[in-house]
C-alpha cells in the first residue's frame, strides 16, 4: 500500500517523503540534546536539507526560505514574462517562457508559504 502526504511542512507543496529532524546521520551523537522530529516534506525540500546541520524545525524552515528566496532572485528575470511578450514569441522560446513562468508562479507560491510558516516558528 502506498503511504498517501499531506502538505511539506516547509513549502506547502505535496509532501512526498519524510524529513528527519536532526537529519539522521547525525542523531547518534545528539541523543538527548535535542527534540527528535519526523515531518512530511516534499523531494526538494528534503534534498536542499540534506544531511546539513540545522537541529531544529525552526532552523530548517529558516534554511528553506532562505534558498527559496535566493532561487526566487535568481529566476525572476525568466520567469516574469507577460502574456503578451509570451504571444510575440514562436516555437521552441514560447514553450520555454511559458515553462520558466509556471516555474517561478510555483516557486513564489512555496515562498509565500515558506514565509507565512516560518514567522509562526519559534525557538523554544
Ligand atoms: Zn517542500
Amino acid at each position: 500500500m502506498t503511504k498517501t502526504y499531506g502538505d511539506c511542512v516547509y513549502c506547502g507543496d505535496e509532501a512526498n517523503s519524510i524529513d528527519h529532524i536532526p537529519a539522521q546521520s547525525r542523531r547518534w551523537y545528539l541523543e538527548g540534546k535535542y527534540e527528535f522530529l519526523e515531518v512530511e516534506a516534499c523531494m526538494d525540500c528534503n534534498l536542499m536539507l540534506s544531511n546539513k546541520s540545522y537541529n531544529t524545525l525552526y532552523e530548517r524552515k529558516r534554511f528553506i526560505l532562505q534558498r527559496l528566496e535566493e532561487r526566487a532572485r535568481e529566476m525572476k528575470v525568466r520567469g516574469t514574462w507577460t502574456t503578451d511578450e509570451i504571444m510575440k514569441i514562436e516555437g521552441h522560446l514560447r514553450t520555454q517562457a511559458m515553462t520558466d513562468r509556471a516555474n517561478y508562479e510555483d516557486l513564489c507560491n512555496r515562498l509565500i508559504y515558506a514565509r507565512y510558516t516560518t514567522n509562526e516558528v519559534r525557538e523554544i
